[in-house]
Order: C-alpha cells, then structure tokens, then sequence
C-alpha cells in the first residue's frame, strides 16, 4: 500500500529543492567555518560582536561559578535578584515604567498575544511580521487582520471597519528579511486615535538603531506612552539569548500573571541574565555601535548602485529574483570566501528570492571592501 502513512513519510510533503539543513558550522569571531572552508560571516544577527565580546563571555562565566540552569519557573523557585536587577535597568534605559524577561523573542511573542487577546479582540498585523508574532495572535484566537506592508492608510481603514473594544496593532520594528523600518510615530498615531493598543518587535533595532541604540522607537518620546509595548531580544544586537518585555506597571504585572510561556517555562540562566547586562553596558556606551554605523556606511557607500532595497538597518538584502539564481550567487559568494546565505521563499514571498548581508562592527574595512569587489564581479 504506497500511500500508508509512518513514521518515514510524515513529512513527505516537504519538497527537496527547498529542504533546510543545519550547516554544522563553528563561528570564530567574524570568521565562519563550513566544510573545511574558512569563510568571512555576513549571516549573523551578533551585530555589535558583543556574542564573543570577552566581557560578556566573562560576565556569563562568572554566573556560572554558582549555577548553570536556574532549576524552575521564576514563579516557583527559578528567580533570582540579578533579573529583577536586569528589569530595571531595562525599563529605565527604554523609558518604559516596567519590563518581564522571557526565554526568547519567540516564547516572548507567543506568550504575549496570546495573554493580550482573546477571540472578542482583533489584531491588526504587518504582512511581513516575524513568525512569532503570526504565531502569538493565531493562538490567540484573536481575529486577525493583515495589512500591506507598511501601508498605514490600509492599516486605517481597517481599524475604521473593525470597531471593536478590545485592538492591537503589531509590527516588527526592523523587518527582518528586508531591513526596512515600521514608522513608530505613524502606528502610535493611529493607536491613539483609534484606542488600540501598539506591540513593537524591535528584535533587531534595539541596540544598534536608533538614538543610543534604543531601536526605533527611541524617536518618539516613548517615555509618555503608556498604551505602547515594545519586545526586545537579546539574541541580536546583545549577542546572547533571551527576550524581554516593555511597558506600563498594569501590563506587565497582568503579564506575570498570564504570560503561559513565561509561567510554564523554566527561568533564563543566571548566565545569561549576566551576559545581558554586561551587553546593555556596552550598548550603552555605543563604541560598538560607531563602528557598525561605519561599516554600515561604507557598505553602503560601496554598493550604491548594486540595486540594493532600501535599508538603514544593519540587514541589507539583494533581491535576485528565483531560487536557482540566488543560490548560484550565494554559491559563487561561498568560493570567494563570504558566507551570504540565499533566503528563498516560503521565508520571503515568490520571486523574491534574495541574498541577504548583515554587516557587523566587527567586519575590518577591508573584509567589507573584498565583499563589495568581489560583488562587483559577479553583477
Ligand atoms: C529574531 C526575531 C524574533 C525571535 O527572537 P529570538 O530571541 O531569536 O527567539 C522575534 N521577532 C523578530 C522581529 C525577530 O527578528
């Protein structure tokens, strides 16, 4: 009987020429090695370095001298004075009144639409949110409505069609397969007026984009706005693992108390916790930021006419149209030495097959220069 289904067919429906597989790689600064081959990594989300900054490595090591899993839920016996301690600092910094750290940005998003939402409230989400944001409002059994992306007339005229009581918008804040930026100021705008919430994932502006690297909605007085939530990882710019959460007292203590992925999950390792604060000193200071800005600028100098989208954010994609020529780009890129992965849809949506750069402060001039000669040729 050929189409019996077992444990070897379950996923037969995954087709070959867009399988995934896991590269076996090891990083070594901003060195990747795949295969035996020494490659210069543009691919990575550590864009201050900091994921092996010895600071932050030696902070998370210390931690660890006294434990290395935190044994429970922080609502049973897993928390812990250095998160309440890493809260504070957060909130104090983002200009939030509070903050709830969580296992990551996925668990974070999961947990936080599904704990806002029920199925009287509609969700109002960018076409182009991250997966755990799609995710967090599906379980939620919210009614969802999609917008263009970035389109806020379309987003207007939604939320004038749909007047319920109980409404959130959610967008990304740097999007994260096209580096472009939602604009905070607009979407708070249209919040206020249409009494919704705002849930900002800025997964990947905070700590390299905005003023003091707040993320992008360091530009509008965030300070005052207390129907605003923001989510923050700190598997990006912060170089480690982990998320977290911004906004009002009211929110986050009805987040304590609601937040399944947080409640039901074990506490973030101290280490971790360590490692983060160690990053939101250097984020701080801003010395890795300066760098990347300049790496950024001259990659950008460098590539003016490449036909790149358009990107302020340390993601810089290439769009090259269909799966085969995106990957013989990013194959051709991989024998001279880069490693530029070729994202390719379902990730993106058809023919949009791209290359997608990330630069980093860690990039040397000339492994930025070599990259943009190297492009030159191949275009
Ligand atoms: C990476 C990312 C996440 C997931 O964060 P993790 O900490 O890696 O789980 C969530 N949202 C956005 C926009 C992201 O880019």
């Amino acid at each position: 009987m050929p189409d019996m289904l077992n444990a070897r067919n379950w996923f037969a429906d995954v087709s070959a020429h867009r399988s995934r597989r896991f590269l076996a790689s090891r990083r070594d600064g901003v060195m990747i090695h795949v295969d035996d081959a020494a490659l210069i990594n543009f691919a990575s989300n550590d864009y201050l370095g900091l994921s092996t900054h010895t600071a932050v490595c030696m902070g998370a090591q210390g931690a660890c001298a006294e434990s290395v899993g935190s044994g429970a839920s922080r609502l049973v016996s897993g928390d812990h004075p250095m998160m309440h301690r890493l809260e504070a600092k957060l909130a104090n910094w983002k200009g939030f009144e509070a903050c709830l750290l969580v296992g990551s940005g996925m668990l974070a998003n999961i947990g936080l639409l599904q704990a806002l939402a029920d199925r009287h409230t509609h969700i109002f989400s960018d076409r182009l949110n991250h997966a755990s944001l799609v995710d967090g409002a599906r379980l939620s059994g919210a009614a969802v409505h999609r917008f263009s992306h970035l389109d806020i007339a379309q987003l207007e005229r939604l939320l004038v069609k749909h007047p319920a009581k109980r409404r959130i918008i959610v967008s990304d804040g740097i999007f994260s397969m096209d580096g472009d930026a939602a604009s905070p100021t607009n979407l708070l705008a249209l919040a206020e007026a249409h009494d919704a919430l705002l849930i900002i994932d800025d997964a990947h502006g905070i700590g390299c984009m905005g003023p003091d690297g707040k993320g992008i909605t360091a530009v509008c007085n965030i300070e005052n706005q207390s129907r605003l939530i923001e989510v923050g990882t700190f598997g990006k710019s912060f170089g480690s693992y982990g998320a977290f959460i911004l906004g009002n007292h009211e929110i986050i203590e009805g987040l304590r108390q609601r937040q399944r992925s947080m409640i039901y999950s074990t506490a973030l390792p101290v280490a971790l916790i360590a490692a983060a604060e160690t990053s939101l000193l250097l984020i701080q200071r801003g010395e890795e930021r300066r760098q990347l800005q300049q790496n950024l600028a001259l990659f950008k100098r460098r590539t003016a006419d490449f036909g790149f989208m358009a990107s302020d954010s340390p993601i810089q994609p290439l769009v090259i149209g269909s799966d085969a020529a995106a990957l013989k780009m990013a194959m051709q890129l991989r024998e001279a030495g880069f490693f530029v992965p070729a994202i390719r849809p379902p990730t993106v949506p058809e023919g949009t097959a791209r290359l997608r750069f990330t630069i980093t402060a860690n990039h040397t001039r000339e492994q930025i220069e070599l990259l943009t000669d190297c492009l030159k040729g191949l275009l």
